[in-house]
């Protein structure tokens, strides 16, 4: 494709250098067929430009062809049977000339490519164009030599070719008025117009004046196909190509008007120089210009009426488009700033207004911060859709709550925020437990009722604090209350700062701490209460920082928790324990329990590493116990079908599952029906502190007999006294684990006491 660029240059060369030469080396036969064999090539230049280049208007370029191979045939006609006649007037050879006009003239109509107005002001241009090419042809070249002509022509068929002519001619110049900007193939196509029309005037006038020449006749033809050379080397130029749309294009307003003056003065001059040429005028002289004139005057008048109602068009489309504008700028703000679920303003919106109410030194008033508690476990468990509808009712009841000049809004989630510019401290309190209510209520839900409670942080407004300041403290008094049990407001306190600062600083230390291998792993015997053997030890762990006092897990547990580092905290004691245990399994037969948070059983891995630890340690899957807490179950839906199946896949495998700390929680008795497990370990808190106290003694025989009634081992925790011992030992409890057996401690002490065991012979 891209070869070589400049072919139509050697085109142009060749076949100029071929009708040149014939003109002088052949007879009019001989350079006649010489003609025709370029007009040949001149078709097949524009088939191949075509198929090179595959320009935007190909039906314009076919046309062109068509026009050249008309033109071609002609020649070879004359050449081959100069005298055939279609009438006694016309020759074949003319005939067929003049067949090749229209083909070239719908051709150069159809390569303009007009930009930004309609049709008709299309058609009235090329109308213009016409009559004043149709003036001048008939002024200059009609009249004079073909109606005053005293002799008639010898080739009556001439007359055709001016008026062909202006109709040729006059395309050309509405290409040029149209056309925005004239490619390199344009303006070769243009000039071969030029030539053309030249050439025919002077064979016209040729044979008008009879001054009938027979190489000058034939080199006319020669001039005839060479403008089709030209096409041919247009359609080969490289400019053919379709070129990147230019929509900014456009005809510049000198060049259209410069057009149309000389367009208007044409036909008027030509009519004068006609009237002042002629000594008799006959009918038509005058008739056919002024009819012609006038037919340009009406036809410029419509073209201005229809410029004028484009404009007015365009103006008013503009107008709408402005409006449309400003409205979609509006709708979009309105968007930006609002939720399209509840619809109601996003935290940006929010920012604003605490910003503004800051700015006013509002000294009263609060922020409450508010988020669903459980939320995620009723979108987990009944879809998006649910909890969608779920939002959109919390949000209508909120924002019933509302009083005059509060904001309500959405910054995110399931979290709503209420802004009370004029509450006072009593009034906040009043407002918080209100909203609490008003969301304890059931939500009614698509065929589901919902039960969802809401956690509150809420922040007094203060002078000078900013919007962030405000929503980040309100924050931290929206995670206190979740941290407190949830369905509760908590009042921002300066402490919660602190708190949050301790607890990232924590985080901190304890990612050093991992990295720094500080955490060791002690052991606290589990001993059968009928006999006082151990049966098995619980793995606790410890961190000791470098030279400070060690941290109970107590106070570490939950940073890492929240922050994900309990699960490779809580795979490492996993390992830890069971490689120190599985040698105690071995000589003793001794089981060991390791503490699992929820977070590690929201794992998707984490049957998988309980496995892995097995295997490398070589302990048996039944010599080891995880101990759970509720709190696996209060997690979302999702979370909690990945424990459960995690729970059942280990114990399939023989491991046990241990409830830890049982009392503790809530709904303690559906967990027990909902989750698998092989024992019950009774929380501290039960273990009487006065061994005389009967109430407590019957809580405690009441867990017994109920885990008994399930099949479940029970261990009791705390087991501090013998009183304890004793009284557990009454109401038919298994084992029993706390400082009256032995205190946790590091590996070795465990090897000990086994040992001691043994040899004691316990
Ligand atoms: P837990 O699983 O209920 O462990 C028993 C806790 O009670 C231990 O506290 C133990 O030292 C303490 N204890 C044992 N006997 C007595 C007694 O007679 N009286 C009293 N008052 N307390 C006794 P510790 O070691 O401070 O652990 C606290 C909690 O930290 C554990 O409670 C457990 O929930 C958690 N924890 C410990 N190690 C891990 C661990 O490796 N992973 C996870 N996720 N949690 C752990
Ligand atoms: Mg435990
Ligand atoms: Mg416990």
């Amino acid at each position: 494709m891209n070869g070589d660029r400049r072919w139509w240059c050697w085109w142009l060369v060749a076949a100029a250098l071929v009708i040149g030469v014939a003109g002088f080396v052949f007879g009019m036969t001989g350079e006649l067929l010489v003609y025709a064999l370029v007009g040949l090539g001149a078709v097949a230049a524009v088939v191949t430009g075509v198929r090179i280049h595959r320009p935007a208007r190909t039906s314009a370029w076919t046309l062109f062809a068509v026009a050249a191979g008309t033109g071609t045939t002609a020649c070879a006609v004359w050449a081959v049977a100069p005298d055939a006649l279609v009438t006694p007037s016309l020759t074949l050879n003319d005939a067929v000339f003049l067949c090749s006009y229209p083909p070239l003239a719908a051709g150069l109509a159809l390569l303009a490519q007009r930009s930004g107005t309609s049709r008709w002001a299309g058609i009235t241009e090329t109308g213009v164009v016409l009559c004043t090419g149709t003036v001048l042809a008939w002024v200059l070249l009609y009249d004079p030599y073909v109606m005053d002509n005293p002799v008639p022509l010898s080739n009556p068929a001439v007359v055709a070719y001016p008026f062909l002519d202006a109709l040729v001619t006059g395309m050309a110049i509405r290409l040029i008025v149209v056309q925005a900007t004239l490619s390199r193939p344009h303006l070769i196509v243009l000039g071969a117009i030029a030539m053309m029309a030249t050439s025919d005037v002077r064979y016209f006038l040729q044979v008008a004046r009879a001054e009938t020449v027979e190489g000058s006749m034939t080199l006319s033809v020669g001039a005839f196909i060479g403008a089709y050379v030209l096409i041919g080397a247009a359609a080969l130029h490289p400019g053919t190509a379709p070129a990147e749309p230019r929509p900014e294009a456009t005809v510049s307003t000198w060049r259209m008007l410069t057009l149309h003056v000389v367009l208007v003065l044409l036909g008027p001059l030509a009519t004068v120089y006609a009237v002042r040429r002629d000594t008799e005028l006959h009918q038509f002289d005058l008739i056919v210009p002024i009819v012609l004139t006038a037919a340009v005057s009406v036809l410029l008048v419509v073209r201005m009426a229809l410029a004028t109602r484009l404009a007015e068009n365009q103006a008013a489309t503009l107008g709408r488009s402005l409006a449309e504008q400003a409205a979609l700028q509006d709708s979009m703000r309105h968007q930006a700033l609002h939720d399209s679920l509840t619809g109601l303003p996003h935290r940006s919106l929010l920012e604003e207004q605490l910003a503004l109410v800051s700015a006013a030194g509002e000294s009263r008033g609060a922020l409450m911060l508010l988020d669903l508690d459980g939320f995620k476990d009723v979108n987990d468990r009944l879809g998006h859709t649910i909890g969608d509808q779920l939002l959109v009712t919390v949000a209508d009841r909120l924002r019933r709550l509302l009083g005059p000049g509060e904001t309500l809004a959405r910054p995110g989630g399931d979290e709503f925020a209420m802004l009370l510019p004029a509450a006072g401290a009593a009034e906040v309190k009043a407002r918080a437990d209100a909203v609490l209510a008003t969301l304890r209520r059931p939500v009614e839900v698509t065929g589901h009722t919902l039960h969802v409670t809401g956690s509150i942080g809420v922040r007094r407004l203060e002078a000078r604090a900013g919007a962030d300041e405000l929503l980040s403290d309100a924050d931290l008094a929206l995670y206190a209350a979740k941290a407190a049990g949830k369905d509760r407001y908590e009042l921002f306190d300066p402490r919660l700062r602190r708190e949050q600062a301790e607890r990232i600083r924590m985080v901190e230390r304890l990612r050093a701490a991992l990295d720094a291998d500080e955490f060791t792993v002690h052991y606290q015997p589990i001993v059968a209460l009928r006999s006082g053997v151990s049966i098995g030890f619980e793995a606790l762990v410890r961190w000791t920082p470098p030279e400070q006092a060690p941290v109970g897990p107590d106070q570490f547990i939950p940073a890492a928790e929240d922050s994900g580092l309990i699960v490779g905290l809580g795979e490492w004691v996993l390992r830890r324990a069971c490689a120190e245990a599985a040698p105690w399994h071995r000589r003793y037969g001794t089981t060991i329990a390791v503490n699992v948070s929820p977070r590690q059983l929201a794992e998707p891995s984490f049957a998988a590493v309980v496995r892995q630890a097995l295997a490398d340690s070589g302990l048996p899957p039944n010599a080891l116990t995880i101990e759970i807490t509720e709190g696996v179950l209060v997690r979302s839906g999702a979370q909690t079908e990945l424990t459960l199946a995690h729970l059942s896949e280990l114990r399939a495998d023989g491991v046990r599952v241990a409830i830890d700390d049982f009392g503790t929680g809530y709904s303690s008795l559906a967990y027990l029906r909902d989750l698998p497990i092989d024992i019950l370990k009774i929380d501290k808190s039960f273990m009487p502190d006065d061994p005389t106290d009967a109430q407590q003694a019957a809580l405690v025989r009441a867990v017994v007999d109920l885990a008994r009634s399930l099949g479940l081992t029970t261990v009791a925790e705390g087991v501090e006294t013998a009183h304890h011992a004793e009284l557990l030992r009454t109401l038919g409890c298994d084992r029993g684990q706390g400082w009256l057996f032995g205190r946790p401690g590091p590996a070795p002490a465990a090897a000990i006491r086994l040992a001691a065991e043994t040899t004691v012979g316990v």
